[in-house]
């Protein structure tokens, strides 16, 4: 039912033919020529309905393959998707919003978000009858990549830069990957990935060079819709490195109204650090009518997964954040800091700080009066804290070691 109509270049609007090309408008280049998968949707919205995903019985993102590009037969075991959606009734009293959920994108198979766009981008690759994966990331990508290629049997090369996390790193090479750490900041080891890619004709998993991505990642939209009866809340805030998965929500949302399930999507709000923040730009500009690209600043902040100082999908992110009229807004490390442990103490969710920093934004647009009161916003948290213990625990102090006697534990609970 999903088969896609055309691969359309955001720049040009050239429609070229489903898999005729298998990562960027050949004409337009990379980020300017971010290809967007379109589906018939009027044949579509004749064929689905609300009960359609529940009667799928599939607990991961393939209960949507009606509305994917490729088929669950090509995916490979990793299960990803379907995660939990929170409600925070106390949370959102003290804030002043009707309602607040926390869509948990750490239960993943590889602890992140990016296994959405992985799943669907190794099965197309299988689909494709592709003998390697190629990926360059922040390091979550990477990691996911490596997973499913794991999973799969595939071979894959991921390159990150040096600075990557160690946990992300040893998670890494326990999946068997050849990994390539370089000696420069992420759009360093972009550049040089997407080179090997084309010398040795890998499939690029990189955001921004697959449109199979951003199919991926707008399944968490759909789960969003699907747990809310598709009474979709006015807000949904993520937190933005390259663009990838904020332009993968929007584009789910948009499609679940252009299928006729949903009414009207949520403003769908960027959160980006303030030290990395060359998104948030190109969207100010695009509100002032000047050119989103180039797309590209120094990257510097405490959160490892949105530190990127080009990003690959700035376009995609910009058009869909402003077709769903929503926007960005930028926080600073040590707002990213305190979410990441306000986060974990009032929902049980402990993220990595990309992963907390929409709960730093939400904080900012509420107090700023852009979210008004009696809102309903669903936050989605992206990655796991495991996944960098150490920038989760910026600023904690460590509790104190006690001898092991029942005395040490009495002075301490009764002071
Ligand atoms: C990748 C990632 C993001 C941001 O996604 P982009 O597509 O790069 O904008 C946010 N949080 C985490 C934990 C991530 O891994
Ligand atoms: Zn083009």
């Amino acid at each position: 039912m999903g088969e896609p109509v055309a691969f359309r270049c955001l720049t040009c609007g050239r429609q070229h033919a489903p898999w005729s090309v298998d990562d960027v408008c050949p004409r337009c280049g990379p980020v300017a020529g971010a290809l967007e998968v379109e589906y018939d949707y009027p044949y579509l919205s004749r064929r689905l309905s609300r009960g359609t995903f529940a009667e799928s019985r599939r607990l991961s993102l393939w209960r949507y393959e009606p509305l994917l590009p490729v088929s669950e037969k090509h995916a490979v075991p990793l299960r990803a998707g379907w995660t939990p959606l929170y409600a925070c009734p106390t949370l959102a009293a003290e804030l002043g919003l009707g309602a607040l959920w926390v869509k948990d994108d750490t239960v993943n198979p590889t602890a992140s978000c990016k296994d959405r766009g992985t799943a669907v981008t190794v099965a197309a690759a299988r689909k494709l009858g592709r003998a390697a994966l190629v990926c360059a990331s922040t390091g979550n990508a990477a990691t996911s990549t490596a997973g499913f290629c794991a999973a799969g049997g595939i071979p894959c090369y991921i390159f990150v830069p040096r600075s990557a996390p160690r946990a992300k790193l040893a998670q890494l090479v326990a999946f068997g990957a050849t990994v390539f750490p370089v000696d420069g900041v992420y759009g360093d080891a972009f550049q040089v990935a997407v080179q090997a890619g084309r010398r040795f004709g890998w499939y690029n998993r990189s955001d921004g060079m697959n449109p199979m991505v951003v199919e991926g990642n707008k399944t968490g939209a759909f789960e969003v819709g699907e747990e809310l009866r598709c009474d979709l809340p006015e807000f949904a805030l993520v937190s933005v490195g390259d663009g990838a998965v904020v332009a993968g929500l929007a584009k789910g949302f948009l499609e679940l109204v252009r299928v006729g399930l949903a009414e009207r999507v949520p403003r769908v709000y960027g959160v980006q650090a303030a030290g990395a923040a060359a998104v948030a730009h190109a969207f100010a500009r695009h509100q002032e009518g000047k050119p989103i690209l180039p797309a590209r600043e120094e990257a510097e902040t405490v959160a490892d997964s949105i530190r990127v100082d080009r990003p690959q999908d700035a376009l995609r992110a910009v058009k869909a954040v402003a077709k769903t009229e929503g926007g960005f807004v930028t926080v600073t490390d040590e707002e990213i800091v305190a979410a990441t442990q306000e986060l974990a103490r009032r929902t049980g969710v402990f993220a990595e700080p990309s992963g907390a920093a929409p709960y730093a934004g939400l904080l900012r647009l509420v107090v700023e009066g852009r979210i008004p009161s009696g809102s309903r916003v669903v936050l989605f948290v992206t990655g796991s804290g495991l996944k960098d213990p150490e920038g989760a625990l910026r600023g904690v102090e460590m509790p104190e070691v006690i001898p092991p006697t029942l005395d040490a534990v009495a002075e301490a609970v009764e002071g």
